[in-house]
C-alpha cells in the first residue's frame, strides 16, 4: 500500500515545544527517510474556527506565523505539500456525508473532545461546529487517502474515529477509503509534554508554552519560573524527580553530549537524577543546565526564521502553491467518493 503521511495544527498561535517533540520532530524524520508516495501538512484553520469564531483575525495572524515556524524547524516545501484547509472547500463536502455516519452520542464520548470542552467552559452553549470537528478531522486524513499520522497522543480518539467512519463508508459504499494508523513520538514523555506550570500539557490555550519562536531572555525566564519540586527548599534537601517539569523536559530534551558540554561533573541524566534525590543539586543548577539544551535546539530555529520573516511573500508563495496541488488530489478523490455513493448523478 501507497505510504501517504498527513499532519496538522491548529492555528491558535505560534507553534511551542509540545509541537515540535509531539509531532514535528517526527515530520522532520519521516522527512529525511524519503520512504512515502506523499507528505501533507495542513494548517487547519476551519478546524480554529470552531472554537475562535469570534477571533477571526488570530486564526488569520496565526497562519502566517505557523507556515514560518515549519519552515525555520525545516519542513522543506519541495517535499511536503503545506495547505490551507479551508481553501479546500472538498474537504467541507467529505464531511457533510460523514456527518451521517457518525452519532451525537460517540461524539459527547471522545475524551479529548470532552477535555477541551471543559477547559473551554461551554457549559450549554457547545457550538455544533466545534463537537463535530473529529468528523472534519476524518475528512481531512481520508480525502487525502492519509495512511500514517504523526500526532501527539491527544489525537489517538480521532484516529479511532476516523477508522470507524473508515470501516463504515467502506462496508455501506464499497472499499473505497482507507484506513489509517498514528505515528506517536518515540520518547513516551514526548506523547504529551506539561507545560512549564507542570499542570497539564503544554497548550496555546492554556498560556504555558515555550515558543519556538522565544527569544533567549524569554527562554531563560519561562525556565527559572519552572515548576520543580516545592519542597526542595535548601539545596542539601533531598529533591524529587517525579513531577518534576525539569527533569519531564531533561527526560526529553538532554543526550550525552550535552552533560559533556554543560555538565560535566554528571555522566548521564540518571547519576544527576541521583544526585538531585539524595540532596546537594540546586534548582538553579538543573535550570540553567536545561536553558542550554534548550537554547542549542531553538537557536538555529530561531536563526532561520528571522531569515524567513525578511520575506513575508515567500511564505504565502509556499502556502499558495502547496494549497493548488492539494486540491488537485482532492478534486481527483473527491470524484471516486462520490462515484462510491452513486451520487455521480451525471455519470
Ligand atoms: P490548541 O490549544 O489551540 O488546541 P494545541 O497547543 O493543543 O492548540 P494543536 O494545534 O491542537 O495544539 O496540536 C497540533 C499537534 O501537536 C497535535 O498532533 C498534537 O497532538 C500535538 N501537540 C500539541 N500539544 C502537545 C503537547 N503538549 N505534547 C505533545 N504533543 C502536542
Ligand atoms: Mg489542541
Amino acid at each position: 500500500m501507497e505510504k501517504i503521511i498527513l499532519t496538522g495544527d491548529r492555528p491558535t498561535g505560534k507553534l511551542h515545544l509540545g509541537h515540535y517533540v509531539g509531532s514535528i520532530k517526527k515530520r522532520l524524520e519521516l522527512q529525511a527517510e524519503n520512504d512515502f508516495s506523499k507528505m501533507y501538512v495542513m494548517i487547519a484553520d476551519s478546524q480554529a474556527l470552531t472554537d475562535n469564531f469570534d477571533n477571526p483575525v488570530k486564526i488569520r495572524e496565526s497562519i502566517k506565523e505557523i507556515t514560518l515556524d515549519y519552515l525555520a524547524c525545516g519542513i522543506d516545501p519541495k517535499k511536503v505539500t503545506i495547505f490551507i484547509q479551508s481553501m479546500i472547500p472538498e474537504l467541507t463536502e467529505y464531511t457533510f456525508y460523514y456527518l451521517n455516519l457518525v452519532t451525537l452520542a460517540r461524539l459527547e464520548r471522545n475524551p479529548t473532545v470532552k477535555s477541551e470542552l471543559e477547559q473551554r467552559n461551554f457549559n450549554n452553549t457547545i457550538p455544533v461546529g466545534f463537537l463535530c470537528y473529529p468528523v472534519s478531522q476524518a475528512a481531512d486524513i481520508t480525502l487525502f487517502r492519509a495512511t500514517d499520522i504523526p500526532v501527539g497522543v491527544d489525537q489517538l480518539p480521532m484516529i479511532e474515529q476516523t477508522n470507524e467512519i473508515v470501516h463504515k463508508f467502506n462496508s455501506l459504499y464499497g472499499e473505497t477509503l482507507v484506513p489509517c494508523k498514528a505515528i506517536l513520538p518515540d520518547n513516551e514523555t514526548s506523547f504529551r509534554l506539561p507545560g512549564i506550570d507542570g499542570k497539564s500539557k503544554m497548550s496555546k490555550s492554556l498560556g504555558n508554552c515555550i515558543y519556538l519562536s522565544d527569544d533567549s531572555k524569554s527562554v531563560y525566564e519561562k525556565v527559572m519560573k519552572m515548576y520543580t519540586d516545592p519542597d526542595h527548599i535548601n539545596i542539601n534537601d533531598p529533591g524529587k524527580i517525579e513531577g518534576n517539569v525539569v527533569f519531564t523536559y531533561l527526560d526529553v530534551f538532554a543526550n550525552q553530549s550535552h552533560f559533556e558540554k554543560y555538565l560535566p561533573d554528571f555522566k548521564n541524566l540518571e547519576e544527576l537524577k541521583l544526585a538531585y534525590q539524595k540532596g546537594g543539586v540546586g534548582d538553579v543548577k538543573i535550570k540553567k543546565f536545561l536553558y542550554n539544551i534548550l537554547e542549542e535546539l531553538l537557536t538555529p530555529i530561531r536563526e532561520r526564521r528571522s531569515k524567513l520573516e525578511e520575506n513575508i511573500d515567500s511564505i504565502y508563495e509556499v502556502l499558495k502553491v502547496g494549497t493548488r496541488n492539494a486540491q488537485i488530489v482532492a478534486k481527483k478523490n473527491l470524484e471516486e467518493f462520490k462515484k462510491a455513493m452513486q451520487i455521480d448523478y451525471f455519470n
